[in-house]
């Protein structure tokens, strides 16, 4: 019991009686559900702060077996996602995937740290959302654990000639043994990088790098297929709205 101050997303929202909200906050320490009383009365203070995709700090009264929010600073609300209904689907989506990975009293700092910065991406800048969406994707499995083995071949540990990507067994294979693997998919050398970037770099810097169209569908194709091999679920964006 008592109040903890965090800050966080709201990942989901819904109406409760005739005032209230109950939202889902994204914090670095994993969700809370949380009552918001008042916020949908015409000048509640929480009225902006308990809207979907709103990031800010909240204060938030720990009960006995519930949650309530006190008040709330804001700190980005993600404004160009708001006025644009593809961003608004693309953030959607993304959302789907995070709130199903996530879950309460879990340390969700880097998962949160991702999720910003892809919102961030979709809502700022003009790279391609394929681009980004697959940069998501592939650095969300490494996150949940699934880090790809990128230095060697996963079966014959040879650094030469990694031009598969092993979709079950988790990296990258040679020429020789890819070939044998019916779930590894044969890559360029600069998907090779992108994928070996994207698991390395630094979390702010895992945007900054482009692809031509051609390696980037290589590296849509792996992204999208190893984060449902994963997760053991298929995520389609057309089956949001
Ligand atoms: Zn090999």
């Amino acid at each position: 019991m008592g109040i903890i101050k965090t800050k966080g997303i709201i990942i989901s929202e819904s109406n409760m009686n005739d005032f209230d909200k109950m939202v889902t906050i994204l914090t670095p320490n994993g969700k809370i559900g949380c009552a918001a009383k008042g916020a949908r009365r015409p000048k509640s203070l929480l009225m902006a702060g308990t809207q979907f995709l709103c990031f800010g700090e909240y204060l938030i009264y720990q009960g006995n077996s519930s949650y309530s929010m006190n008040s709330c600073d804001i700190i980005e609300i993600f404004y160009n996602i708001r006025i644009d209904l593809d961003k608004l689907k693309y953030a959607t989506y993304i959302t789907k995937i995070i709130n199903d990975v996530t879950d309460e009293n879990q340390n969700t700092y880097k998962i949160l740290q991702l999720y910003l910065n892809t919102l961030y991406m979709i809502s700022e800048e003009e790279k391609n959302i394929d681009f980004v969406l697959s940069v998501f994707k592939l650095r969300l499995a490494c996150l949940l654990g699934f880090m790809p083995e990128i230095k060697k071949c996963k079966t014959c540990k040879l650094d030469e000639n990694l031009n598969y990507f092993s979709l079950k067994e988790n990296g990258f294979k040679c020429l020789n043994c890819g070939k044998i693997d019916k779930s590894a998919i044969q890559i360029s050398e600069s998907t090779k990088i992108a994928i070996q970037y994207i698991v390395l770099s630094d979390a702010k810097k895992i945007f900054s790098f482009n692809m031509s169209k051609e390696n980037l569908k290589e590296l849509e194709l792996i992204s999208k297929l190893y984060l449902n091999n994963k997760l053991e679920k298929e995520y389609k964006l057309e089956d949001l709205f």
